[in-house]
């Protein structure tokens, strides 16, 4: 498992195998999808025990891509940039708008972390307040 992938830095190497990750899930092949990404980027989903599908580093099941909770029907997508990813359930209402939403999240990480020059790792926005 401690296998280092000579190809880890890059703009394009990211691009590739975030695109990558996305075929493997537009064809339903959600574990493989978690496999392209997991060795190399860091999973920022934080835990959460309010809901079902925790999709933190210890909880999140590489092979399940989508989950019913309260009558509602939600798949598994994921928003990465900078060697991060954030994994979240997209309720199926939604599907016909995945691509631009996993679009908002791709550039909120990448404006999160990308121009950071200096190692100011302190600064932690997660207030949500993304209505
Ligand atoms: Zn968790």
């Amino acid at each position: 498992m401690s296998e280092q992938d000579t190809a880890g830095g890059g703009r394009d190497d990211e691009a590739a195998r975030r695109a990558r990750a996305r075929e493997h899930i537009a064809r339903g092949e959600h574990g493989a999808a978690w496999a392209a990404l997991h060795p190399l980027w860091r999973n920022l989903s934080a835990h959460d025990d309010r809901t079902p599908g925790c999709l933190c580093g210890a909880c999140l099941k590489p092979e399940v891509g989508a989950l019913e909770h309260q009558g509602m029907r939600f798949e598994r997508r994921f928003g990465a940039a900078c060697e991060k990813v954030l994994w979240f359930w997209l309720p199926t209402s939604l599907t016909g708008r995945q691509d631009e939403i996993v679009a908002r999240v791709d550039a909120d990480l990448a404006a999160r972390y990308g121009a950071q020059n200096e190692d100011d790792e302190d600064y932690d926005d997660e207030d949500g307040d993304d209505e």
